[in-house]
């Protein structure tokens, strides 16, 4: 499994997700940035810099 805690990006977001794949996850945090951080489109940066910091997990 993928992990990812926006907290990462976000400094002080206590948001995190698992799931299998790092697309689902982007999915999950582009829905979250949206909502929470009123980030309207996720860049290729800021995707990038997500996919940099999503850890495997058992
Ligand atoms: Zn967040």
């Amino acid at each position: 499994m993928k992990s990812f805690a926006c907290g990462d990006v976000v400094p002080g977001c206590t948001a995190s997700w698992v799931s299998s794949t790092d697309d689902e996850i982007l999915v999950m945090v582009a829905q979250h940035a949206s909502a929470v951080h009123g980030i309207h489109a996720v860049s290729a940066e800021l995707a990038q810099s997500v996919t940099d910091r999503i850890v495997v997990v058992s």
